[in-house]
């Protein structure tokens, strides 16, 4: 016999089933202040290491980082910060400003890291842009401030990231960190977040215009610290010990404050002193296993192993990104055992979107096929979706020859940006996703190749050349420490390329031997027109080469055949 309501519960699970059946499982908003509330409990002995801006090094655990974070979120509501509000950096890497990150988002405020290398203009109008209200600094950025203090906004409140010993004198009114944190309590009842709730906020650099802001939520970011905590897994495994090269003041140090308290992994921190003498020191005296940054940072290292005749043993891992990493570097370390993994990502997408890890079986192919396929910007990691489309907005296939604009999409890629309608209208195609202003092609495996900035290509004649390429060939000549390729204008071809060569040591290379050695991978039509030799070449704000510095720079360059 049908027991009695039986019927009735039967029709209500066909009523849910034709509404479409919803899981029953619970919802916990993606929070970060849990991240370092995780690692407090199971990893709570992994340590924060950093070079101090007062000269020394300087420990704690993550179990203490925990507690001074609570200490900190108490002295943020004692300035009337409130959920919302914005709370600018301008810091090195070092435990102040991992403190920063967490308590400012824990309590529901916005960390705006603020690059120090963008220009004063730009630093004016990005906190007057953002609203922030109080500003987080290291003192060796108080000469900016002290310069521009007239121009941020009014009602901006300064605290400086030392101790009371280390004050110095100023003409601005300065909060003492440590000041701040003194006398609170070690346990803070953080607020649960919306997941969707704005966490930090990055503006990028802006090489034309003015900068955009980048407004990731705690959903964004927790997602790419578990993405990358499964991807990089050969720097994210418990125990490991990593230095960020790549700052915290630019997309929060490629998501690593997140990710290494995640999974276990120590955060050594290099605070001002990120030359490769430095660097060996740190690697060396921390035991450090991988480090995180962009090629300039690795040439010096380079450099530096050459010198000393000799690397640090335990440095076995290596990520490197932001802009495209020359063959040669990538062989250099591979020889010396050190593993390469070529990351390619931007501001916009938190900011990893591809990794060069190699699966099993290309672990085994020869060394040569390996570093030809690391030269490549990697594969996609799980979570983001690619895809390159020609003039009209189709999509290409993914067979490695055919290449377009790359377009991304995924939950740690911006919907937006922050307060700029303007920007937003451009950045997006019909279907939502979004334009890297990248031109690739992508393999049958996956393995993106990074041709160029759209805006960084030579044209010439209706084709185009690829700086990316000439770079990477004629960087791997012994009398050439580093060089750029910009586009110059002609009168017959529209463009013309210009190699710009930093030469090493004083025996400058021909442009015959350059040219031979061109032509050993390029067609002959793609070799640059004419040689300029620089001391050094000019970077942007996050250490780079700038393009758009050289390109004014040789503006009216005659090339010798330009009439
Ligand atoms: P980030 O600060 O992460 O470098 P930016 O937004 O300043 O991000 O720059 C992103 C751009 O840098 C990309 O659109 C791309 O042109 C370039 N880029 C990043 N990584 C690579 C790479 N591995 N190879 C070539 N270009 C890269």
């Amino acid at each position: 016999m049908v027991p009695p309501g039986a019927a009735h519960y039967a029709a209500e699970r066909i009523k849910e089933r034709e509404a479409g059946m919803q899981g029953m499982m619970m919802h916990r908003p993606l929070s970060i202040i849990e991240i370092l509330r995780f690692a407090s409990e199971i990893h709570s002995t992994a340590e924060v290491v950093s070079v101090r801006t007062e000269g020394d090094i300087h420990r704690q655990t993550y179990a203490e980082t925990y507690a001074r974070v609570a200490r900190l979120a108490h002295g943020l509501a004692g300035l009337g910060i409130a959920p919302g509000d914005r709370v600018a950096t301008l810091a090195w890497n070092g435990y102040r400003h991992l403190e920063l990150y967490y308590a400012v988002s824990g309590i529901g405020a916005v960390c705006h890291t603020i690059n120090p290398r963008l220009s004063a203009e730009q630093l004016i109008y990005i906190t007057h842009h953002a609203e922030d209200r109080v500003l987080f600094l290291d003192t060796t950025f108080l000469p900016i401030v002290e310069a521009l203090a007239d121009k941020l906004p009014a009602d901006m409140r300064y605290v400086l990231m030392t101790d009371r010993a280390h004050m110095p004198e100023s003409k601005v009114e300065l909060i003492c960190y440590e000041d701040l944190l003194d006398g609170q309590e070690e346990s803070y009842d953080w607020p649960e977040p919306d997941e969707n709730d704005a966490a930090s906020l990055c503006y990028t650099s802006g090489t034309t215009g003015n900068p955009k802001g980048a407004l990731y939520s705690h959903r964004s970011t927790v997602l790419h610290a578990m993405e990358t905590a499964i991807t990089l897994y050969s720097s994210l495994r418990e125990g490991k010990r990593v230095i960020p090269v790549v700052p915290m003041f630019h997309v929060n140090a490629w998501g690593l404050p997140y990710a290494a308290p995640m999974t276990g992994v120590s955060l050594i921190m290099p605070g001002p002193k990120l030359d490769g003498a430095s660097l060996f020191d740190l690697i060396e005296g921390e035991q450090v296993d991988a480090a995180w940054g962009v090629p300039t940072v690795w040439q010096g290292l380079l450099a530096e192993f050459r010198k000393r005749g000799t690397h640090p043993k335990c440095f076995t891992d290596m990520v490197v990104g932001g802009s495209a990493a020359p063959t040669s570097m990538i062989e250099a370390f591979e020889k010396m055992g050190v593993s390469v993994c070529h990351a390619w990502g931007m501001t916009e997408m938190s900011p990893i979107g591809t990794q060069g890890l190699l699966p099993r079986e290309l672990r085994e192919a020869p060394l040569s096929d390996q570093i030809a396929l690391k030269s490549r910007q990697g594969r996609r990691m799980f979570g983001v979706d690619l895809k390159i489309v020609d003039e009209e907005g189709k999509p290409l296939p993914h067979d490695g020859k055919a290449s377009g604009e790359l377009y991304v999409r995924g939950n740690t890629v911006i919907s937006g940006y922050f307060e700029n309608a303007e920007a937003t209208a451009e950045a997006f195609d019909s279907e939502g996703w979004f334009g890297t202003g990248d031109i690739a092609s992508i393999d049958e495996r996956g393995f993106l190749l990074i041709q160029d900035r759209a805006k960084d290509l030579i044209k010439s004649g209706g084709e185009w050349i690829s700086s990316i390429d000439l770079e990477n060939v004629v960087s791997a000549h012994p009398k050439v420490a580093s060089c750029a390729v910009i586009a110059v204008p002609h009168p017959k071809w529209d463009e013309r390329p210009l190699l710009i060569v930093v030469p090493e040591g004083d025996d400058r290379p021909g442009k015959d031997e350059i040219d031979a050695l061109l032509l050993e991978h390029v067609a002959k039509w793609q070799l640059p027109d004419a040689m300029e030799f620089v001391d050094e070449l000019p970077l942007t704000a996050t250490g780079k080469v700038s393009k758009l510095t050289l390109r004014k720079r040789f503006a009216d360059y005659k090339l010798p055949d330009a009439g």
